[in-house]
């Protein structure tokens, strides 16, 4: 695990002005990773204030140390992601070093590598082989069990394992991606009993954290708790659609398949472990009475920093709230601290079969909800399924009503929802995860 270091240092600025703004969610603390677009070239970029550094441009130049130039020249972000601890460090300092204020390097050359944010193109950060979709908050899971199981909302493993199932990782797309309505099978509601096949009606969000793979392991290998962090580059925004009439009719007995599979978005900043270094926590406490974990997702480490401070929203914006030029309206809010389960107990776990993971892997935590009603991180939980014996506090009704007096159950076409996350404590400079967009579009004629 990563200790705060120089590159931390909250007194620290950056020669591009904008990253020295108090709410900027790219600080030159942050320095997170992107790949971006131009024309057929796709390079890595690093966040910087308003602006992109082309870090393949920099090293074109010579900005770079001889050792790390192959890595950060490539189209996706694999091979940085692969790089071993002491290299991304490396990387880190000298991009750091780069940006910094009091820079040596040559200051035309770098600002000719610098892309406004507002005119980069994004691309799915790597080459994601595989992508895992855990269940790791105790809220959400006892909410959405509770609507099905009212006595018995947690099913006797969930407190023992790490749930989780194989996403899809062909459709995962980057931040604004147009997402398609799915059609699919759903669950009779006629008197013959014969499923039909239509638009989902009750097409979700989920307000995910998602943790990519950096070095993996062997297939027969396991990797320990204690290793864990090691083998995780980053953390990111995550969106899994879900359209909840297709998932309730094909979920028993395998899980989640084609009510999910149909996109999943992704932001397209990748926050490295070290650049969270300053904002980690406990793990969660459970609550007396709740099984310990067992030895091999257990450590002291992983009590003591296993958890992570990052604050997360869901915002939407329906299109006739933008063509009014509103602006965007909260859903809700909470903290991934409140994650039952921590990203280095996800990661042992999977691995603990001897499955192999692989760098660039994608892992999810599942839907992040806390405590509050204003907590929960799906329309599901929020509206309680549009349940009218549920309703929101202070009135009458479960359904959501937006600003244009429009009212909500789920997702309606057109309707744009926005993640964002940010890490703030009184030592160190806040930094952001950027944004996680998706807009839904109606369902293929
Ligand atoms: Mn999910």
């Amino acid at each position: 695990m990563y200790n705060v270091n120089q590159t931390h240092d909250p007194d620290r600025q950056s020669w591009v002005e904008s990253a020295n703004a108090d709410d900027t969610d790219f600080p030159i603390q942050n320095l997170p990773f992107c790949v971006i677009e131009q024309g057929s070239d796709r390079s890595i970029g690093v966040g910087i204030g308003d602006q992109v550094l082309n870090i393949k441009l920099a090293a074109g130049v010579g900005m770079l140390s001889d050792d790390l130039v192959e890595a950060v020249v490539q189209p996706s972000m694999n091979a940085i992601m692969g790089m071993t601890l002491k290299q991304r460090e490396k990387l880190r300092r000298e991009i750091g070093d780069l940006l910094d204020k009091n820079t040596k390097a040559n200051r035309a050359e770098l600002e000719a590598a610098l892309v406004p944010m507002a005119l980069a193109k994004y691309r799915v950060p790597c080459t994601i082989r595989d992508y895992s979709d855990f269940y790791a908050s105790v809220y959400h899971a006892t909410n959405v069990g509770s609507m099905f199981r009212p006595d018995n909302p947690l099913l006797p493993n969930w407190k023992h394992i790490p749930i989780g199932y194989h996403g899809r990782a062909s459709s995962i797309v980057v931040s604004g991606h147009e997402v398609r309505r799915p059609a699919g099978q759903k669950a009779p509601t006629n008197d013959g009993m014969i499923p039909n096949v239509s638009p989902s009606k009750l097409l979700d969000y989920e307000l995910e954290v998602g943790f990519y793979v950096g070095r993996g392991n062997q297939l027969g290998k396991t990797i320990s708790i204690e290793n864990a962090e090691d083998h995780l580059f980053g953390m990111t925004l995550v969106n899994d659609w879900s359209a909840r009439d297709l998932q309730k009719w094909e979920y028993q007995p395998l899980g989640p398949f084609l009510g999910k599979s149909f996109a999943t978005t992704v932001s397209p900043w990748v926050v490295t472990m070290e650049a969270l270094a300053p904002f980690r926590c406990a793990e969660f406490e459970r609550p007396e009475g709740d099984p310990v974990p067992l030895d091999y997702l257990a450590s002291s480490e992983n009590s003591r920093n296993g958890g992570v401070d990052l604050n997360l929203e869901v915002h939407i914006s329906t299109m006739q709230m933008r063509e009014l030029g509103m602006a965007t309206e909260k859903l809700s809010g909470t903290s991934f601290r409140n994650m039952y389960w921590t990203i280095a107990q996800m990661l042992t776990h999977h691995a603990s079969n001897g499955c192999n993971l692989q760098t660039g892997d994608l892992m999810a935590s599942g839907t992040v909800s806390g405590p509050e009603r204003s907590e929960r991180g799906c329309l599901l939980e929020l509206t309680w399924n549009g349940d009218a014996n549920n309703p929101l506090p202070g009135t009458q009704r479960s359904l959501l009503t937006m600003p244009t007096g429009e009212e909500r159950k789920f997702l309606g076409d057109e309707d744009e929802v926005s993640l964002f996350g940010y890490c703030v404590n009184e030592k160190y400079r806040r930094i952001g995860f950027g944004e996680c967009t998706g807009i839904i579009k109606p369902a293929a004629e």
